[in-house]
């Protein structure tokens, strides 16, 4: 439904849910054919009128524009005049003129097929590639008729993830390929258990959109995970792409080895051998085309192409036609509008001579582009910036996260990531509400090298502590998260073994992050920092509670765990901590 649709019904639910008598409406919307039997009679037999009413509503909100015309009418037809005045203004309009495709092929229904399944919106200033596109969607043509693999692969930075979410923006793919819809998954580096959260929330999103009644226990093992998902696909989203962003080995892709549909880009050309089905590939030369990459600086720029001054053409060349660096340097530009010589000799430095150098890229462009991008910025937001090195790579934050980090009004934080997003120093999923911030790989690369890493680890331990002294977080949000999952990593990063220690051998840290993200995450942190804990009668111990109580912890309503960890060993710390736990509540009553 579109989300104008959608937002009236949001707002006027109650109004509706107040008044309406679900049984004489819902006769009409199953005569034009937008509900039928089985949803009516799950509706219909609710207890109360306004139960019936609430359900109508939840299950209106997840059907498209047509429902929402069919509610409507069916409205009049009851001379509900009122509450479908309230409705009107929002109609959607599914009139030829409505569906016609803008120019490039994309309409209303496309945008929000796409934002419903979480793919990234264009970069700030676009350029199309029209050849490779075509490319790409010929390929996905050929998924039409049967599962299938369609590989997007190049070097980092080369364009691929804007291509890839750049060929579905298109109504033919999304509306003769793909009816089911299709689904974004950005993967990166991860080990197995960041895999399996990973499609854990797939599978909540699928099965979220479908039902948002069903409570079904998340899977708990990458097997069940992989079943979970065949079955979704199989059955309730036939014809769907699962889109893989960034694929870096092969086990991940077996776990999506389940004959659907699937679109992915990687740098590792030969990372589908392993799997079966049909498979077709795509290249993507790692530069722009001279005029594209002019095309970008223009746009940067505000000028048109044949108005660049001279220096722009060995702008594009320095820059070997990285659109990620052709961005930077843009959006230095577009600043100061009289640098082009300036940054074209910045470029031509070879100041930053990495050690390591990797096969496939050549550096030395992004790293210039990129030290110029910093010293533009005022003092105060350099070091800021620098904070960002402390990030896993694939992880997207809110801006809640950084203000603590910063001690800054969250208001401030936002301001700031905008300056940096209007840089091409940061990029942002403005799908998500709070909006989340991520670098590109080869940003965080270079500020890897550039930056001492412990120190500023230990800051973020340092302000979560001040922070957080008297109430960890447990809520579950955006910011939440990052702490339950990263907090231990930065500890350990940081060298704070001390820290760590306390963290991860109380029950209460064990109790939370197992209620948020389940008991695998938590054993990974053992197996990961055991080394550095060095006690390990003690990790085995808890490893062994959570190994034992796995299945509890992935039930909900979530089991108390002191309880659970009675019946440990009494020798066992795990036990102590509850003891203590028990005998305190028993005290207070
Ligand atoms: P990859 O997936 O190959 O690592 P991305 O698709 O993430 O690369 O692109 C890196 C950056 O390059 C983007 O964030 C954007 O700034 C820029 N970019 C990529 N493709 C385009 C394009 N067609 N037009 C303008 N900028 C682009």
């Amino acid at each position: 439904m579109e989300e104008g649709a959608r937002s009236c019904l949001l707002r006027f639910r109650h109004r509706l849910e107040q008044d309406i008598k679900p049984s004489y409406l819902m006769d009409h919307m199953i005569s034009d054919g937008v509900i039928n039997v089985d949803e009516e009679e799950r509706i219909r037999t609710q207890p109360t009128r306004k139960d019936q009413a609430v359900a109508l509503l939840e299950l209106l909100l997840r059907k498209d524009n047509r429902a929402y015309i069919s509610f409507y009418n069916a409205l009049v037809k009851e001379t509900y005049d009122d509450l479908a005045n309230l409705l009107y203004d929002d109609l959607p309009q599914i009139s030829a003129n409505a569906h016609k495709s803008s120019s490039d092929g994309w309409t209303p229904h496309v945008q929000m097929v796409l934002s419903e399944g979480g793919v990234p919106q264009r970069p700030v200033v676009f350029v199309s590639r029209p050849e490779l596109l075509n490319r790409v969607r010929e390929r996905l043509y050929r998924l039409q008729k049967e599962p299938g693999w369609v590989t997007v692969f190049g070097m980092a930075g080369s364009g691929k993830s804007v291509l890839a979410a750049e060929a579905v923006r298109h109504q033919g793919i999304i509306e003769e390929c793909f009816p089911g819809g299709v689904h974004w998954l950005s993967i990166g580096q991860l080990d197995k258990p960041d895999l399996l959260v990973k499609i854990q929330s797939l599978c909540f999103r699928l099965e979220q959109s479908l039902d948002s009644q069903s409570l079904h226990r998340p899977p708990n093992s990458l097997d069940e995970a992989k079943e979970r998902l065949r079955f979704l696909m199989l059955r309730r989203y036939p014809r769907s792409l699962l889109i893989l962003d960034d694929i870096w080995d092969s086990t991940v892709l077996k776990v999506f080895d389940i004959q659907c549909r699937i679109l992915l880009t990687t740098r590792n050309r030969s990372l589908t051998d392993s799997v079966s089905g049909a498979k077709y590939e795509v290249e993507v030369a790692s530069g722009l085309d001279e005029n594209k990459g002019l095309e970008i600086l223009a746009l940067y720029t505000k000028t048109n192409p044949q108005g660049l001054p001279e220096e722009a053409r060995s702008i594009v060349r320095e820059c070997k036609g990285s659109p990620l660096v052709v961005s930077l340097i843009g959006a230095l530009l577009k600043e100061k509008p009289n640098r082009w010589r300036y940054y074209l000799c910045q470029l031509q430095q070879k100041q930053f001579k990495r050690i390591r150098k990797s096969s496939s890229y050549d550096y030395d462009a992004l790293d210039q582009a990129m030290a110029a991008s910093i010293e533009v910025l005022p003092d105060e937001h350099q070091e800021l910036y620098k904070d960002l090195t402390v990030l896993e790579k694939d992880i997207k934050i809110p801006a809640k996260v950084l203000s603590i980090l910063w001690d800054l009004e969250p208001e401030e934080v936002e301001d700031i990531l905008e300056e940096f997003v209007n840089k091409s120093l940061l990029f942002v999923d403005s799908h998500n509400k709070p909006y989340l911030y991520y670098l590109h790989d080869l940003q965080l690369d270079f500020l890897v090298e550039q930056n001492r890493t412990q120190d500023l680890h230990t800051k973020v331990v340092r302000q979560y502590q001040q922070h957080y002294r008297d109430d960890p977080p447990t809520s579950g949000d955006e910011e939440c998260l990052y702490w339950i999952r990263f907090l231990t990593y930065h500890m350990a990063r940081a060298n704070l073994s001390q820290e760590l220690y306390s963290l991860m051998f109380s029950l209460d840290w064990v109790s939370i992050k197992a209620q948020i993200m389940g008991p695998a995450h938590l054993i990974n942190d053992y197996v990961e920092y055991g080394p550095i804990l060095d006690k390990e009668v003690m990790r085995s111990q808890f490893q062994e509670f959570l190994s034992l109580n796995g299945h509890q912890l992935e039930q909900r309503p979530f089991p108390d765990v002191v309880q659970l960890a009675l019946s440990q060993p009494p020798t066992s710390e795990v036990y102590r901590q509850a003891l203590l736990q028990a005998q305190d509540r028993a005290s207070k009553g």
